[in-house]
């Protein structure tokens, strides 16, 4: 029962965070509501819930996995001075996946897609 809660609080702070999180970012998190959680249980339940597709693994170059509801399917703008990210809810790519796949003959089965730049923050800055 106690892995249960824990994989329910594990999603709930996923679910519950505009952007998506590393294994240490959810551990941060839990340590109000679950503070006996290990960080290596967190790690262990972040990838299983991959393996059984509840979470996608984003991946941004940096060398950092970090972790997202899986069927929330989007992609980002990130803030290449301090870090920043915009979610960008619309795909812009299933029209194209499309074709691709009528003229390939590929089954496509996911794509990736980031965008990066300042915020106008970082480019005030820059001026
Ligand atoms: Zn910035
Ligand atoms: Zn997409």
């Amino acid at each position: 029962m106690k892995n249960t809660r824990q994989r329910a609080a594990i999603l709930r702070v996923l679910d519950e965070s505009a952007e998506p999180l590393s294994a240490e970012e959810v551990f941060t998190r839990l340590r109000e509501t679950e503070p006996a959680m290990a960080l290596s249980t967190v790690y262990r339940n972040l990838e299983r819930f991959c393996s059984e597709n509840l979470l996608a693994r984003d991946d941004f170059g940096d060398g950092v996995v970090r972790y997202s509801p899986a069927r929330r399917h989007g992609h980002y703008l990130i803030c290449t001075g301090c870090d920043a990210r915009v979610r960008i809810d619309d795909c812009p790519l299933s029209s194209l996946e499309e074709g691709l796949a009528r003229e390939t003959g590929f089954s496509i089965e996911s794509h990736s897609l980031t965008i990066y730049g300042k915020c106008p923050r970082c480019a005030g800055k820059d001026k």
